[in-house]
Order: structure tokens, then C-alpha cells, then sequence
């Protein structure tokens, strides 16, 4: 007999993304011809910058010599990416970490989702609704989350950001062990300020719990108050593990590299009651399941450090930047409500007239082939709004905008 992990049966279907897609399938063969523009899925569509793509040439001429050539990379990645990374993320800000604090990895999908590995199944969850669905999933597929109930795990705890709390998490009421924390946040676009971060840090000081930072979208903030890491908040370094990703900042999702910061002051109990380093625990994962990130990527990720790479990805995350206030500005122009977008390539937009997540999806998709994605898809407390991603093309972007006030809604 062979047994499966049982807790995928739980899931529900990925039904987001694939009942989009079969909407709009539906749509183009009803209207051949028609022209959608998609602002919908959170990918990039800008290429790389130019200093990316002269740093993976170097590094793959350097791959086709016997002298230069490199085979496994170190798992936690190569030192002079670490440094890098180190001294310019950290370090120049006056942020205190390590490069051993630093792991670098293909992603910060895998890492958010691989992180659980070295937690027990015992720990209770805690998570911002609405939400990036790789939390949730991946702690259902390791047994935290109970039984899905309607929309909703009975053993997760959901934090509610809506309009009405400004999108501001409350503390949980009943007590959990790790809490989900993603700033800027996809999907709402909106952020949390430091004396609003320092809240959470303050509580989980307090009451020995986890925060997994999700700073994936840190590149696109642009206002003073907000932070850009957690570790910018006095004892983060006790209670949070962070996570950053040049997929959105440089325009690497189809290059694939991210990096997780474990530092060397947290640790967590054993069943035994003794504490464990999570750095520790970390590097032990990930020299088991994981064999590095390609070298020519991590040179890639390198040269976003340059002094020229730092200005093309400035330029990069401004002209995404721009687009989110085309659409913000525009969709507010019509009356209707917007968040995000300022530091973040998401505009979070109330539906007029009190329509559902999916029926303003449709009526944007049937009336001016705009796709968005319905904010129901990210949780209950997403309902009611949709989400515009900025990651698309400026003239398509522009004349999505264009569109919808035309129509007038
Ligand atoms: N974290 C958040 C909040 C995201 O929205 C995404 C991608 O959309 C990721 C992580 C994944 O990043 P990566 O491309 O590094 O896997």
C-alpha cells in the first residue's frame, strides 16, 4: 500500500487564476478580435536591465572555460552575492546583518512556502486576509490548518484588512505561535508604517511568537515613514525572519532568485524545551533539499548592485510605479475608491455599486476587455474589491485607463 499526504485532498482547486483564464477564454471566442489588456497576474513585463543581461553574458563566457567554469553553487549561495546583498540592503541603511544570516535561494514562492520544514506542525498560524495564497497552502499541505470550512481553515487564524481598519492587521485575539506579515502587500498594495510595524514586533516580543516578514515588494516603496525591513525595528532581529526577491524589484521571475534572512538571534524551542537556532535549522534544510541557485543568475543578481544596475532598476520600478498612478489616479477620477499603488505595484479598488469581487471582474472584462483579478480569490475579507496590478505595458496600461473612463462605469 502506498499512502499519500492526505492534507492535499484538503485543498481547494487553484481555482483563481485557471477561472480567470477560462472567463476570458470564453470572452475572446465570443469576440474574436477584440483587444483585452490584461492587469490582471502580478508578472513582470519589462526586460531585464541592461546590467543584468551584460553580467549573465560575463558569467556564462566564464561557464564555457575549463579554467572559470563552476559546477554546484554553495547552497546558501555564492559569498560575493551574500556580501553584496549584505552591504547594500543592510548594512549602507544601518541595518546590522550578517552575510551567514543571508540564504540565497530561486525564489520567495520556495522559501515562504519551504520555510514551515523547520517549524513543527503544532505551531498555530496567523495570517493578514486578504492574503498571498502560498501561506496558507503550504501550511495546509503540512497539516497546521485543520479542515477547510466553506472558504475558511478552522485551525488558521485570519487578521481581516478591509477599508473600514485601513488595511491595518489587529493583534490576534487568541494566541498563535507564527504570524504572516507581507509589506508592501500583495494584494492590497498598502503598508504598514514603522510605528505601526513596531507593534508587531513589540507583540511578538512579548509573547515569544514568529513573524515571517514578506518584504518582496520593498523596492517599490516610496514614502519615508514606511519601512523597507523589519529589522529597521529595534529586536526584530529576535522574533522575524524576512523575505525579499529580485523577481519584482529587477524583473527577475523568469530568471528566478531571492534570499531569506534568518538571523543568528532567533531561535525556537524543541519539544524537549531546549532553544534551537533557526539559522542553524535553516542552513541544515536547505543543504539537504536545495543545490544552489545558478551562478550566472546570482551574477545577474550581483550586477543589480552596480552603480548603473541600481539606477536601470530605479528606473525599472518607476516606470511600474507610474503606471499604478495612472490607474489610481484614473479609477479614482470616476469616484470609486483605490488603495496601494503608491508604494507598491498594486491598486486595491473598491467595487462600485456593491457588487461582488467576480461581477465587477466580468463587467470590467465584458464591457472594456480589462482583466484584473477578483479580491475574493485572495480570501473572504477580499471580496468587494478587485485588484489592478501596474506590472503590465505603459501604453496598454494607459489606454486600460483610458477605457474605463470613457465608460464611466
Ligand atoms: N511573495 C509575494 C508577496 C508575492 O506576491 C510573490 C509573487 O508574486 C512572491 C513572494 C514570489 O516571489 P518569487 O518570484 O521570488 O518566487
Amino acid at each position: 500500500m502506498i499512502y499519500i499526504n492526505d492534507n492535499y485532498l484538503k485543498l481547494p482547486g487553484s481555482y483563481l487564476f485557471s477561472e480567470i483564464a477560462k472567463r476570458v477564454r470564453i470572452y475572446k471566442e465570443r469576440h474574436p478580435g477584440s483587444k483585452v489588456i490584461s492587469l490582471g497576474i502580478g508578472d513582470v513585463t519589462q526586460p531585464l536591465p541592461p546590467a543584468v543581461i551584460a553580467a549573465l553574458h560575463e558569467a556564462t563566457d566564464e561557464m564555457s572555460h575549463v579554467e572559470t567554469m563552476r559546477g554546484y553553487a554553495p547552497e546558501q549561495g555564492y559569498e560575493f552575492l551574500r556580501n553584496a546583498i549584505a552591504e547594500n540592503d543592510f548594512r549602507a541603511k544601518g541595518l546590522d546583518i550578517h552575510p551567514t544570516e543571508i540564504f540565497v535561494s530561486d525564489g520567495a514562492k520556495s522559501d515562504t512556502g519551504n520555510i514551515g520544514d523547520i517549524l513543527s506542525i503544532n505551531n498555530k498560524i496567523a495570517v493578514t486576509d486578504p492574503v498571498y495564497p502560498v501561506y496558507v497552502d503550504t501550511n495546509a499541505m503540512a497539516g497546521r490548518l485543520g479542515s477547510l470550512v466553506g472558504n475558511v481553515w478552522n485551525n488558521l487564524e485570519y487578521l481581516p484588512c478591509t477599508s473600514e481598519n485601513n488595511f491595518i492587521p489587529e493583534l490576534p485575539s487568541k494566541p498563535v505561535n507564527v504570524v504572516y506579515l507581507c509589506y508592501p502587500n500583495n494584494p492590497t498594495g498598502t503598508t504598514l508604517t514603522k510605528v505601526q510595524l513596531k507593534i508587531w514586533v513589540d507583540y511578538a516580543l512579548k509573547n515569544n511568537v514568529l513573524l515571517m516578514f514578506d518584504a518582496a515588494y520593498e523596492a517599490f516603496i516610496t514614502e519615508k515613514d514606511v519601512p523597507h525591513s523589519i529589522y529597521e525595528i529595534e529586536g526584530a532581529k529576535q522574533v522575524a525572519i524576512e523575505f525579499r526577491s529580485f523577481s519584482k524589484t529587477a524583473g527577475f521571475t523568469g530568471l528566478r532568485c531571492a534570499y531569506t534572512v534568518v538571523p543568528k538571534d532567533l531561535t525556537a524551542q524543541s519539544q524537549s524545551g531546549e532553544q534551537a537556532s533557526l539559522n542553524a535549522l535553516w542552513m541544515r534544510r536547505q543543504t539537504t533539499k536545495f543545490n544552489g541557485t545558478a551562478y550566472i543568475v546570482q551574477r545577474a543578481a550581483e550586477a543589480t548592485y552596480s552603480p548603473e544596475g541600481k539606477k536601470q532598476v530605479r528606473e525599472l520600478i518607476n516606470y511600474y510605479l507610474n503606471n499604478a498612478k495612472v490607474i489610481k489616479e484614473g479609477v479614482e477620477s470616476l469616484g470609486l475608491s483605490a488603495y496601494g499603488g503608491v508604494n507598491s505595484p498594486y491598486v486595491w479598488v473598491r467595487t462600485p455599486k456593491n457588487m461582488s469581487s467576480w461581477d465587477f471582474f466580468d463587467y470590467l472584462l465584458n464591457n472594456m476587455q480589462i482583466i484584473t483579478t477578483p479580491g475574493a480569490g485572495f480570501g473572504v475579507s477580499g471580496e468587494g474589491y478587485v485588484r489592478f496590478s501596474a506590472l503590465g505595458n505603459k501604453d496598454a496600461t494607459k489606454e486600460a485607463v483610458e477605457r474605463i473612463m470613457n465608460y464611466k462605469l
